[in-house]
């Protein structure tokens, strides 16, 4: 489930991201007062089965049943991995269309909840996340390529560090930056660990935390962040949370 609003008295209208219909809203009748209708399972972090009505005439389906495969509500015990699960929920929920279907996505959420149970949260995982997102939404971020003059050179790239052109969804060298209005840096180690992590598990990421130093590990952050913002319309809730964690803007 991706979220919930109240609706009337009883109901609710929840969001659910579905593996085969993509992203849903559905009337849940009776959803805020009847548990047992729903088990406790219409919640956040749980993977499972939907069974949707089609109404004529109508967006919305009629949730009839909801049986959890996994439930990942444990999260919320950890209040950093809660809000990693929750940054990576509402990335979905945002970026993806009604009714799309997105498996790939679909299967990358649910790696997410499990990475976030088994492992240490770290910003690795988030940074693999965003960038295995930003793929299979046909945003892929350039980072092996000068979005500018095409240069594929990851030496041109990593030099003096290559800048992030978000509207173009990439990196530009230093020789064409120089023509672009300032923007953040990505520095070589930066790049190099973020085309590793895109590349691999999300399970694997956090084994670079010890490795990045922590001035690139800003830098990466700070570089996807930018190129997700392009498809944003306003700021992330669940970010804001997250910099309030950390303690820091
Ligand atoms: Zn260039």
């Amino acid at each position: 489930m991706l979220g919930s609003v109240a609706y009337g008295e009883a109901d609710r209208i929840v969001t659910l991201f579905s593996r085969d219909l993509g992203k849903v809203s559905a009337l849940g009748r009776a959803a805020s007062k009847s548990r047992t209708r729903f088990g406790a399972s219409l919640a956040p972090f749980v993977v499972g089965e939907a069974a949707l009505e089609e109404r004529h005439g109508s967006e919305l389906y009629v949730l009839l049943r909801f049986e959890a495969r996994e439930d990942h509500t444990g999260l919320g015990g950890d209040v950093l991995r809660l809000a990693h699960a929750s940054y990576g929920t509402e990335l979905v929920h945002r970026l993806t269309a009604q009714r799309q279907a997105e498996p790939t996505i679909y299967d990358l959420l649910v790696e997410l909840y499990r990475t976030a149970v088994a492992s240490a949260p770290s910003a690795w995982v988030l940074r693999a996340f965003e960038l295995r997102l930003l793929e299979a939404l046909g945003f892929a971020a350039a980072l092996t390529r000068c979005v500018v003059c095409g240069v594929t050179d990851g030496a041109a790239l990593d030099e003096a560090g290559a800048t992030v052109v978000s509207e173009r969804g990439g990196l530009a060298c230093a020789r064409c930056a120089a023509s672009l209005r300032a923007g953040n840096v990505l520095c070589a180690q930066a790049r190099r660990a973020l085309l590793a992590v895109a590349a691999a598990p999300l399970a694997s990421a956090p084994s670079l935390a010890g490795v990045v130093d922590a001035g690139a590990t800003t830098r990466a952050r700070e570089a996807m962040h930018a190129l997700i913002a392009e498809h944003l319309t306003a700021p992330l809730r669940s970010l804001e949370f997250i910099r309030q964690l950390r303690g820091q803007p």
